[in-house]
């Protein structure tokens, strides 16, 4: 049993190198990590679980995206993305890639006079706040975490909080969400355009959601 359980973890190693030489010519290597301190510093979260991931990656932009899960895919490893990484319950680990938000995704654009916010999913919860102050405006979600947890985290969650409640927890009070999905596609919700090829392009979604709705 040991002997099979450290053949399938020296595969995966394996797989996490040819990935970070294959990712080399879209991504600098410094942003590439599969050396043993690095990973094992990624490691854990605010869980009590532990999985050294076999490729880390700091992302900083979508075309760097679409490229780790297709060569995550090519090389059979999973792909984690992980915020702040304060998940309680082992979501931003994986023994596959992870793929950690880089300084690319730390927008943050006031609109409507402060009525509402376009942030990127590496801004911390208590930053957004902090720009949102001058116009006497917060965003929703109160995570007890957030001095530290990011808008990733926060959204993938459904973050909620100790003064929010459901009326103004992360889905009840988002307008707008752009996003990748693993084969590729694109959708930023609040572009008719967008939203309109993606129409086309995943009907099987669509079909699927309102089925569940
Ligand atoms: C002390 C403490 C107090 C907390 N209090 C609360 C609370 O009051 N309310 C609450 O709701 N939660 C709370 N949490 C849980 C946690 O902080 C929240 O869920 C937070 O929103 C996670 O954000 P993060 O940036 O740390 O995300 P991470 O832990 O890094 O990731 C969380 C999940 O989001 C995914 N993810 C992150 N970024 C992206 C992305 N760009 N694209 C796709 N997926 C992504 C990850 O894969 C993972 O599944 C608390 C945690 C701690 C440690």
């Amino acid at each position: 049993m040991d002997y099979v359980k450290t053949t399938i973890m020296s595969q995966k190693k394996h797989a996490g190198l040819r990935a970070q030489n294959a990712l080399k010519n879209i991504i600098p290597s410094d942003r590439l990590k599969t050396d043993p301190l690095y990973t094992y510093a990624y490691s854990g979260d605010a869980s009590y679980f532990r999985l050294i991931p076999a490729l880390v990656v700091i992302v900083d932009n979508e075309d760097e995206v679409r490229a780790v899960m297709n060569t995550a895919k090519d090389e059979g490893l999973s792909v984690t993305f992980r915020a702040a990484g304060t998940s309680l319950s082992g979501q931003a680990i994986t023994d596959g890639v992870l793929c950690v938000l880089g300084d690319g995704w730390r927008n943050i654009s006031i609109l409507d006079d402060g009525e509402r916010v376009a942030l990127g999913p590496a801004i911390i919860v208590s930053e957004a706040n902090a720009s949102l102050k001058p116009y006497d405006r917060k965003i929703g979600p109160d995570p007890a975490s957030q001095n530290t947890c990011k808008i990733g985290g926060v959204v993938s969650n459904n973050s909620s909080g100790m003064c929010c409640g459901v009326s103004q927890n992360t889905y009840h009070t988002m307008d707008r969400l752009r996003l990748i999905l693993t084969d590729g596609t694109l959708l930023d919700s609040g572009d008719m355009a967008s939203r309109e090829a993606f129409r086309i392009a995943r009907p099987d979604i669509l079909d699927g959601l309102k089925s569940l709705s």
